[in-house]
């Protein structure tokens, strides 16, 4: 199997990019799938969340600085931690804070994640799923020359709407800029969907599911998910016979990663 590489992205914050990339990634190790989530975002909430250290610039490669400086296979390598059967991350470290900054005077600038990612396509990952930060910019560049497939994450908001609109016109400019077909949308998320809706939630709620992407998911808010943050698992392993567990193992399902028949 070729490796998935999957860009989870939305300019808005707090709409649980994070929260969905950490769950869906442990949803697919635990049925089997070696999965890598990547840490884009200097305030390496994804990698805390699974209780690893961020990288240290003073004392090591880190992914900004493979991309700033380039690096050969070994140091690829050597970015990737083991957190569980099936599941590794690269963590996040806090020079990503000024990777756009830093890409800006580089020449192929878009291109220098795709360089370090390819490094590790032969390492048996069936996923990669990237948790980008709230942005669009240089580095969320780098992610869409990258990726094969995006999802995106939603949260029943106005602005999310919005949101969506920017983020569809920059992958499509880019496209066009780079000549590159355009990422495959798995569809949206809606998370963190707190029932019974205000009149006003329900229009918003309506108006997602009007847009014309497919929603392939809708997490609810539950203090499981903060539960597992607490003690640094997914919740596939945290609590895998909830509902939100089997949430995400739904959205795996329709967002076409797992077959139809996962139990
Ligand atoms: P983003 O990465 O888009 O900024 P996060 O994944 O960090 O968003 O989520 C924002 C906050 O909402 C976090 O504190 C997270 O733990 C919480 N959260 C996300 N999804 C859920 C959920 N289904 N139930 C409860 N809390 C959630
Ligand atoms: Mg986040």
């Amino acid at each position: 199997m070729v490796m998935t590489r999957d860009a989870l992205l939305n300019q808005k914050g707090g709409v649980a990019k994070t929260t969905t990339t950490l769950h869906l990634g442990g949803t697919l190790a635990a049925h089997g799938r070696k999965t890598l989530l990547v840490d884009l975002d200097g305030q390496g909430n994804l990698t805390t969340a699974l209780k690893l250290d961020r990288l240290n610039p003073r004392e090591g490669l880190t992914l900004a600085r493979a991309m700033l400086e380039g690096c050969d296979r070994a140091g690829a390598r050597s970015l990737v931690r083991r957190h569980s059967e099936n599941l590794y991350v690269i963590p996040s470290a806090l020079d990503l804070f000024t990777l756009p900054r830093n890409l800006h005077s580089k020449r192929s600038s878009e291109e220098r994640l795709t360089w370090v990612l390819e490094l590790l396509e032969e390492d048996g990952f069936d996923h990669c799923l990237v948790d980008c930060r709230p942005a669009l910019d240089v580095d969320t560049d780098n992610v869409l020359r990258w990726a094969s497939h995006v999802l995106i994450p939603v949260d029943v908001d106005e602005f999310s709407i919005e949101a969506l609109e920017l983020l569809l016109a920059q992958v499509q400019t880019l496209a066009a800029e780079t000549r590159m077909p355009q990422p495959h949308y798995r569809g949206l998320v809606i998370n963190r969907i707190d029932r019974p809706f205000s009149g006003f939630h329900q229009k918003v709620y309506d108006a997602i599911h009007a847009l014309p992407l497919p929603v392939v998911g809708e997490i609810p808010l539950r203090t499981a998910v903060a539960e597992a943050k607490n003690r640094g698992q997914t919740i596939a392993q945290y609590e895998p016979r909830s509902d939100v567990a089997r949430m995400f193992r739904d959205l795996a399902v329709k967002a076409g990663y797992l077959p139809e028949t996962t139990p």
